[in-house]
């Protein structure tokens, strides 16, 4: 098994950086479903921009590069302890090549063990079969999408959907109210695998296993088959749209299982996957390790670019916002207005937000934008001459910071929270009260806004934080974002949700 190592570490390479074809297919069809002008048009030209980027420049698609999860399915006779002993190894690389960002953190003490190694992850899960090859299938699956997953026990009553029963009509309901509480927070538009039955831990397993089936692939269950297809043609109609702006295209794919279950419980499980659908696979030598065939792709058909031309354009009416930012400029600013923003921004997500509400900030955030953000950062140099590259920067999901941002706000005197999914009533008063908008940018859009931070002008926290959680301090140059929250009580995320909502409950009135 002289290559197994080298084939994982190329397998997570391109997973992390290279969007399947079924998945480019089915954004490219999103694409071209969306008026350029709309805001769904333009967070969809920056997302094929940014799918464009990572493949070049071979840069994680979104910075959030998930849970490694391998499913893997192995000759008898195989050495599994070693294979595992080599994944990780292979994972622990590609951290430090800034391939994955170091996502595991320590549960109890809130450390990152700055490798993606650790307790339970990476997730490897092994079966044996009786083919003579090696099969390896890995998921990236950022946390966004992961805490959009929901689990249903039926019967069980539904806001816009009323009552589901134990049958198809329920779980459809089930199928489409996830696909509407999601809204923007698991970065619109998603896919959902899902199970019909099983327990509550198997189901979940279960439904997560359906995001390894092709988008385009048909279910052999005549049933099942009908299900997704009304699934898709009905979660499209209720009107989320990409990121939660509204839209036409929530849902590029429904993937569904049954499985037995005990008779007094009635799951429906449901893993959700962002537009960022990072899964590949490989088919591998199991005496050497070496890769024999990529499964998703098709070494005759080249990779397509998603955008023809430069993707995202300015058209001249966005505001050019320059930091700091004063109460005037941004009391000025509504709902629907599209910023560039130039000049200092500081990031700050989970951990910041922690220490932000029991200590003075690290550095001067009177006027900033705070931006919720967990950077893939490379240190390059020796020392005295270190510094920092940003290799990936996207928004993260900001209503997890909800309990605390208006006291951050009112603290500090920041003048624009940036993240994405919006946030919700605490923050919308607290934006009002002391004159501070939230800015939405694009989710999983990581090498399009890792542009838009050409410099690094400090960090803080680093060692207490660690890179993801520190506070950087970056150099923003004609960063785009729309506002989506105002300081006027307005709220773009309140009015897809109720206009979504009415939709849900014209179809739910049709069962
Ligand atoms: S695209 Fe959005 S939901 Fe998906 S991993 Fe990235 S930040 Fe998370």
């Amino acid at each position: 098994m002289q290559f197994f190592k080298g084939s994982m570490l190329e397998l997570i390479i391109q997973t992390s950086t290279n969007l399947p074809p079924d998945v480019r297919q089915a954004m490219g069809e999103a694409l071209k479903t969306e008026r350029p002008h709309t805001q769904a048009g333009q967070a969809l030209a920056i997302i094929g921009q940014n799918v464009d980027m990572a493949y070049e420049d071979e840069g994680a698609i979104c910075q959030d590069t998930g849970m490694p999860t391998f499913e893997i399915k192995t000759p008898v006779g195989v050495n599994q302890m070693e294979m595992k002993k080599q994944i990780q190894e292979a994972v622990a690389e590609a951290t430090q090549r800034g391939k994955l960002r170091p996502n595991s953190v320590d549960s109890i003490s809130g450390k990152n063990s700055g490798n993606n190694l650790g307790p339970g992850t990476p997730v490897i899960h092994f079966e044996q079969w009786e083919e003579p090859d090696i099969e390896v299938r890995l998921i990236l699956k950022g946390g966004g999408c992961e805490n959009m997953n929901i689990q249903y026990s039926v019967p069980c009553t539904l806001e816009h959907l009323g009552r589901a029963d134990r049958d198809l009509e329920g779980v459809k309901k089930c199928l489409l109210h996830a696909v509407w509480q999601a809204q923007g927070q698991g970065c619109a538009p998603g896919a959902i695998g899902v199970c019909i039955g099983s327990d509550r831990a198997a189901g979940y397993h279960l439904a997560k296993l359906q995001l390894f089936r092709a988008l385009d692939d048909v279910n052999p269950d005549p049933t099942l088959a009908k299900l997704e297809q009304e699934i898709m043609d009905e979660a499209n109609k209720i009107g989320v749209g990409t990121m939660g702006f509204g839209g036409k295209v929530s849902l590029i794919g429904c993937k569904i299982i049954a499985a037995n279950r005990l008779p007094a419980s009635f799951f429906v499980s449901v893993a959700y996957d962002c537009w960022a659908f990072r899964r590949l696979g490989v088919s591998l030598d199991a005496d050497s390790g070496a890769i024999k065939q990529w499964l998703y792709l098709d070494p005759k058909r080249p990779v397509e670019r998603l955008v023809a031309g430069a993707g995202f354009q300015v058209s001249g009416r966005e505001i050019r916002l320059e930091t700091p930012l004063s109460e005037e400029k941004v009391r000025a600013l509504k709902v629907g207005d599209v910023v560039l923003i130039n000049g200092p921004m500081v990031t700050g997500r989970d951990a910041a937000h922690t220490y932000l509400m029991r200590h003075e900030a690290p550095c001067d955030l009177r006027g900033a934008i705070l931006y919720h953000c967990g950077p893939v950062m490379m240190k390059e140099g020796t020392p005295p001459n270190v510094r920092w590259r940003t290799n990936a920067a996207g928004p993260t999901t900001s209503i997890r910071e909800e309990p605390y941002e208006a006291e951050v706000i009112k603290r500090f005197g920041i003048r624009a929270v940036m993240g994405k999914g919006g946030m919700g009533k605490k923050t919308l008063a607290g934006l009002k009260e002391h004159g501070a908008v939230y800015l939405h940018a694009v989710g999983g859009a990581a090498q399009f806004y890792a542009r838009c931070l050409p410099k690094v002008h400090s960090v803080h926290l680093l060692e207490e934080l660690g890179v993801p959680e520190a506070m950087w301090v970056f150099e923003a140059k004609d960063f785009p974002a729309i506002v989506t929250m105002d300081s006027h009580g307005n709220s773009l995320h309140e009015d897809v949700a109720a206009t979504t909502g009415a939709e849900l409950e014209k179809v739910g009135a049709t069962r």
